[in-house]
């Protein structure tokens, strides 16, 4: 059973207050908010257990080891990854695309083909650039159509035997659009092409099943499903995690090590180099128990409605345009004709609402809109039908002030 009242009652800064009127929180795109089951967790690990991973005999760096993994394999089972190992904990959604881009510039060779959708965010652009520009690899893109989807169809005529990597997310950040990524993984997969899938923007709506999907890399960060910030994920089939060089020389990462020749560690360690984020690994276990106990069935169900209630609502605004409608999560992206997205984003600040608007580090999606960004209101399982109607009357009443 889902009840607001107790599910609210879970996230203190919702009692919070913003130039005077109760925060209404719908940057949740950006980041979500920490649970107390997660802040626990965090001043547990402080209070009680703080210690170094993976080198102490002492029983605090034995309680800390054991835990951090308990959260890798908490991870694991979220993901339904295969083994444990093949979840490497990094600091977020970036660095894991960084780590499989920097491995695959001393893979890929002159003339190879990389795809990537026009959706992307940047953390997902500039690193596929700088590869190609290391290998002379060709970087082709996916466009979109007016509703913010593929065109799927020029995918098909993008793909060839060249093609050896694919980059798409699964939702994307600027418009919340869901791509079709069990199709584009399918269809790479038949040419022989490995495939990376964002799921930064999935992952608070959408229980990704890695195996399922046959993905031969997934990212994602925890703090944008309700874990702290620093943290995340890169899953990788165990022989593609095998074949990629290491990112980082460091500690923890290496077997032995002698001026001559080090030899690195197994997975996940080759690329957990250095003291990692302990904490953060352990509260984002605790974020996926608390995502799981509610239920993403029920997430979704409860998603959908707030978007349906908000899409209705924001529509009846003349003037207002909306950005993406296709197959989508729980993310409005909004202009007023005739009115800067800063602008109506200030007033709602000052109304205590916080929404995101700029260019949502998808620069490609808005020149495609020839549009220098949007007002981004993206909802969460947490907010209310009440605070909608706050957004609607705040956003009529900026529209007034500002025309
Ligand atoms: C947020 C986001 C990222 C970047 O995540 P970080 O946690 O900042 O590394 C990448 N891709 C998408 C789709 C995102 O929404």
């Amino acid at each position: 059973m889902f009840d607001i009242n107790t599910i609210r009652e879970d996230f203190p800064i919702l009692k919070r207050k913003v130039h005077g009127k109760p925060l209404i929180y719908f940057d949740n795109g950006a980041t979500s908010q920490t649970p107390t089951q997660v802040i626990d967790t965090i001043v547990d690990y402080y209070t009680n257990y703080n210690a170094n991973i993976h080198r102490g005999v002492h029983t605090l760096s034995q309680e800390a080891t054991d835990k951090y993994e308990e959260a890798r394999i908490k991870i694991q089972k979220h993901f339904n990854a295969k083994h444990s190992y093949e979840i490497i904990l990094t600091a977020g959604t970036t660095e894991s695309v960084n780590i499989v881009a920097s491995g695959f510039s001393s893979i890929l060779k002159e003339g190879d083909e990389v795809i990537v959708s026009a959706l992307e965010h940047h953390s997902n652009i500039v690193p596929w650039q700088m590869m190609c520009e290391k290998t002379g690899a060709v970087l082709k893109v996916i466009p979109m159509d007016d509703q913010g989807a593929l065109q799927m169809d020029v995918f098909d005529q993008l793909l060839s035997n060249k093609t050896k990597l694919v980059f798409c997310n699964h939702v994307s950040n600027a418009l919340g659009t869901i791509n079709p990524i069990e199709t584009i993984i399918h269809k790479a997969h038949k040419f022989g092409a490995y495939v990376l899938i964002d799921g930064a923007q999935a992952c608070p709506h959408i229980k990704p099943d890695v195996q399922e999907l046959d993905v031969d890399f997934y990212v994602a960060s925890a703090h944008k499903m309700c874990g702290p910030t620093g943290v995340g994920i890169l899953y990788g089939k165990q022989e593609l995690l095998e074949l990629l060089p290491p990112y980082q020389g460091g500690g923890e990462m290496i077997e032995t090590v002698t001026f001559e020749k080090t030899t690195y560690a197994g997975l996940p360690h080759k690329f957990e180099a250095g003291t990692p984020n302990i904490c953060g690994g352990i509260a984002f276990g605790a974020a996926v128990d608390y995502m799981n106990a509610i239920g993403f069935d029920i997430i979704q169900q409860r998603e959908n409605e707030l978007l349906a209630y908000a899409t209705e609502a924001l529509s009846q605004i003349e003037g207002l345009k909306i950005y993406g409608t296709a197959h989508k999560t729980s993310v409005i992206s909004f202009n007023i004709e005739g009115i800067h997205p800063y602008d109506i984003g200030s007033i709602l600040d000052k109304l205590g609402i916080a929404v995101r608007t700029g260019h949502h580090c998808a620069q490609p999606i808005m020149d495609y809109f020839k549009i220098p960004g949007t007002v981004r209101a993206s909802l969460s399982f947490y907010n209310t039908t009440e605070e909608i109607d706050t957004l609607v009357a705040a956003v009529k009443k900026a529209k007034m002030m500002l025309s």
